[in-house]
């Protein structure tokens, strides 16, 4: 059965702004991270206990509560754990074309990027697909400098 709206159900337009957030993160598995991605690398920390690999690395491991400070490189290919079709901007605003957000799993890490996913329709999106990062010609050390992913 179709949903149906109530005679009592009003529409009120509104919007739903996501603002800026801050945290703290541990500045040392930043700058490892953001100076790897300068060279195109991605480095994180791991765990000599559990083999976990964090991005950006930790001072501790979160299982294990122990120190650790392992940098290692990994992959800068993945698998799309989750996705999403936005058709439109954070303001509301149509996208001239729908576009794939994804939660991608690095290979060799147990850590999650968020990022785009483009050259594939999205009707073909599925959790699960294999993707690589596509970096931008010259890196400057930020999470921008995977442009985007692309289906391998
Ligand atoms: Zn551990």
């Amino acid at each position: 059965m179709a949903f149906q709206m109530g005679e009592e159900t009003r529409t009120f337009p509104i919007t739903w702004d996501v603002s800026a957030n801050k945290y703290k993160i541990e500045s040392r598995g930043l700058r490892i991270l953001t100076e790897g991605m300068k060279d195109k690398k991605i480095r994180g920390i791991r765990c000599h206990e559990c083999d976990t690999v964090y991005i950006p690395g930790p001072f501790y491991c979160r299982k294990c509560h122990i120190e650790i400070d392992e940098v290692v490189e990994v992959k800068d290919t993945g698998t799309v754990m989750s996705f999403a079709v936005d058709m439109a901007d954070i303001r509301g605003n149509p996208l001239p074309e729908k576009r794939i957000s994804a939660m991608i799993k690095l290979d060799d890490c147990d850590a999650w990027f968020i990022g785009t996913v483009e050259n594939m329709d999205w009707k073909d999106a599925k959790v699960g697909m294999r993707v690589k990062s596509i970096w931008v010609d010259e890196p400057q050390g930020k999470f921008s400098d995977i442009d985007h992913f692309e289906p391998i």
